[in-house]
């Protein structure tokens, strides 16, 4: 070990010294620019920091004016020190005067100095400020100076009462104070208002500095090997699966194996840091490099590092994800991703839901919304924007998220929330009563549902049954296999709590965007056009004919539907249909009762099945529209795709025409028909649909009492007539007509 190492050392010991003194606030932080720069040999030491995500503010000098300190205020990316701030780098310049962007501050008196050196201050990408020292004396500081002052400036980020220098009392951080809004995604409709509640909060480090490096090495150490081996778990345990989540954990472990990384850390320990500093220097680098990398894969590795930095934390420190922190009675929970096991783990506990990854058929958007929850994805830098227990309101209909708002946005949204409470009331008093249109139709109108969780909104929403009830949520949320004993009590469960209810279980639709955890998966080009549902269930019929007989046995002769998913041709329905005859018979072998009344039907979510053959309309018992899958292979969009997800309107005047043609061959065949997609939850979607023919819709529980209310009072007869006359014009969408023609019936 060199001589500055020694220093570095010294330095960061006199540092700790300094800070576990009772001195507290201005006092703690003059002292120890004072003894910065005396360790450093620099005539000046300076702090400033952040007192809005714009704004430097000078607050500790040993050197400069004092006169100047909480007067002299910058802008980001002005003179040197906004430099350092701007750029997340360093700045080392023999003579600042004539640097480039230099801006002389008279009332600092930092004229005389020659030689600057500026560091920024910062914790894991956010940015608190930036730590300086100049020197008569001109010239530019060894790299071992510059290490050290970056070092020091770590462990001045670790100091939580900082944000405290920054004007008259402020909080935590300046930066932790604003007000943000972030623009995200929409995942489940609905407006929330509550306090933060992190999935994985944030590792405390509460010790920087090092008190014995030799401890603090082999600390490191142990810790690796840890690591090391919960990585190889986890990859023995991936063995057999997909190439691509090999690959993904392959690098995974090249990450946990850096030998740079592991340097690294090693030096910064070596130079007075205590092991998890040393871990959150490093993640704090790869954080700042995140910020400015836009290769998809380079951020991806990037997360990677992030990732097993934050695992070695938490073996370090032992903090994981319980930190003793109370959760508020009003959680909305913040998280990169989640999955829906967690979520189901919280339950309806939960106001709202941000994420910064997750996309909309994520299953964590599914059990969000079984669950009611407001949820909003892509909330991009929220995780590092939120504390615990701040302030913050979720806008699921807008996709918006307001963290800290201000007494202007909390006015106004709470005036939204107070609205929709209000039609809320409106919808509970129509809740009883049928969806009859001005002209005299009535149309059905029932849930979707998958989990346990969603069955009390059949009471309370109004529906008239369950009109598809996705059974591969209960694979989902699983670590295994479910066994048919334990699926056969499920569905039971489904249907008591059903109470006589019509139930439509769609069997197992799994693959492409749905994947077992513990099934092998497919490395398939194209997952959404690859083997999924029912042509799984076909070529590999053991768990289909598991599940058709745990169904079987849950209805205990009381009437059973099952519909099948994905049917893209005739054949393929009736080896399904099949397979079920066969799981009867045996049924009536084993000597257990059959199914009072059982039907049988299909999902129509592919276009070939909207031209199959007359006898298939004849023999099948009804026919589910499914919006989602049928849109996007209508429109060869991907439905997962946020760049072309909402590129085709359903109200596009030929995939109206093409549902119109559907109505009009199960009208000739006397085929049951609905449609259980998301558009049927859409008000004006479901308005037009059933202007189209359709007399059943299946939609999310909250969605029937908006749909059943705007039903009531539509005259369909006429707003047939203008979705008509649009097409007649030529309209590339009927939308514009049909919301005037709502407008005017208002
Ligand atoms: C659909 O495709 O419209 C549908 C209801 O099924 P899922 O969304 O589960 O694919
Ligand atoms: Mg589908």
């Amino acid at each position: 070990m060199d001589g500055t190492e020694t220093e570095s050392r010294k330095l960061l010991r006199r540092l700790r010294d300094a800070m576990a003194e009772d001195r507290a606030g201005q006092a703690r932080l003059d002292n120890i620019t004072h003894l910065i720069a005396d360790s450093m040999g620099t005539e000046v030491c300076s702090v400033y920091l952040f007192r809005d995500s714009e704004t430097l503010e000078l607050c500790a000098t040993e050197g400069l004016k004092p006169e100047a300190v909480h007067e002299t205020r910058m802008k980001m990316g002005e003179g040197l020190v906004g430099r350092v701030a701007k750029t997340g780098s360093v700045v080392n310049a023999a003579d600042a005067p004539s640097a480039k962007g230099f801006r002389y501050m008279p009332e600092t008196g930092e004229e005389i100095y020659s030689s600057f050196l500026g560091v920024p201050i910062q914790r894991l990408g956010e940015k608190l400020g930036v730590l300086v020292v100049q020197s008569k004396q001109a010239r530019e500081f060894s790299a071992d100076e510059v290490y050290a002052l970056e070092v020091v400036a770590m462990v001045l980020a670790e100091m939580t009462e900082l944000g405290a220098f920054v004007g008259e009392g402020a909080a935590l951080s300046a930066r932790h104070q604003q007000a943000v809004l972030i623009r995200g995604t929409t995942g489940q409709e609905g407006a929330a208002e509550g306090h933060v509640w992190l999935h994985e909060p944030r590792v405390v480090v509460t010790n920087p500095i090092a008190e014995d490096p030799h401890k603090e090495l082999t600390r490191l150490h142990e810790a690796v090997d840890t690591l090391r081996i919960s990585v190889d778990q986890m990859l023995a345990g991936a063995s057999g699966g997909d190439a691509e989540q090999t690959q993904v954990l392959e690098a995974y472990r090249m990450f946990a194996n850096s030998k740079g990384w592991m340097r690294r850390m090693e030096e910064d320990i070596s130079r007075g840091l205590s092991a998890e500093a040393a871990v959150e220097k490093e993640q704090s680098a790869a954080r700042s490099r995140l910020s400015q990398v836009t290769d998809a894969y380079l951020r991806d590795r990037l997360h990677d590092l992030d990732d097993l930095s934050n695992r070695l934390l938490r073996i370090l420190t032992g903090q994981g994800r319980d930190t003793g922190a109370e959760m508020p009675s009003d959680p909305i929970l913040i998280a990169r991703n989640i999955g829906p096991a967690e979520l189901l783990d919280y339950g309806r506990s939960l106001k709202g839901i941000v994420l910064e990854e997750g996309s909309v058929g994520s299953h964590a958007a599914i059990v969000a919304r079984a669950l009611a929850i407001p949820l909003v994805i892509h909330a991009g830098g929220l995780v590092t924007e939120a504390l615990n227990g701040d302030h913050i309101m979720v806008d699921g209909d807008q996709g918006i998220v307001h963290l800290r708002p201000d007494d202007t946005v909390v006015a106004a949204f709470r005036d939204k929330i107070a609205m929709q409470a209000k039609a809320q009331e409106r919808y509970a008093s129509i809740r009883d009563k049928p969806a009859t249109t001005k002209c005299g139709k009535t149309i059905s109108l029932h849930m979707n549902a998958g989990l346990m969780a969603d069955l009390p909104s059949l009471e309370g929403s109004g529906a008239e049954g369950v009109g598809l009830f996705r059974t591969e949520l209960q694979f989902l949320v699983r670590n295994q296999m479910p066994k048919r004993s334990e699926l056969s009590a499920l569905y039971a469960k489904v249907l008591d709590a059903a109470g006589g209810k019509r139930v439509v279980f769609r069997t197992l639709d799994i693959g492409s965007d749905k994947v077992l955890p513990y099934m092998k998966p497919n490395d398939e080009p194209n997952p959404a056009l690859g083997w999924r549902a029912i042509r799984v269930g076909l070529d590999k019929p053991g768990v289909m004919r598991m599940q058709l007989q745990a169904l079987l046995r849950a209805a205990n002769g009381r009437p059973l539907t099952i519909m099948f998913p994905f049917v893209a041709q005739y054949e393929e329905y009736t080896a399904a249909k099949a397979e079920m005859q066969k799981a009867i018979e045996r049924e009536r072998i084993l000597g257990h009762p059959l199914p009072e009344k059982l039907e049988i039907g299909a999902m129509l979510e592919t276009p070939s099945l909207a031209f199959a053959p007359d006898k298939f309309y004849e023999e099948v018992d009804f026919l589910s529209i499914g919006g989602n899958d049928l849109k996007q292979f209508f429109f060869a969009a991907d439905r997962e795709n946020e760049r072309v997800r909402r590129r085709y309107d359903t109200l596009n005047v030929s995939f109206l025409t093409f549902l119109g043609n559907i109505v009009k061959r199960c009208d000739a065949s006397g085929t049951a028909l609905s449609f259980c997609g998301e558009d049927a939850g859409r008000p004006v979607e479901a308005v037009c649909l059933a202007a189209m023919g359709m007399r059943t819709l299946s939609m999310r529980p909250a969605s029937i009492g908006p749909v059943k209310n705007i039903l009531r009072s539509i005259d369909l007869d006429g707003l047939r007539r203008v979705i008509e006359d649009a097409g007649l014009r030529g309209d590339q969408s009927v939308r514009p007509a049909v919301l005037d023609y709502l407008r005017k019936q208002s």
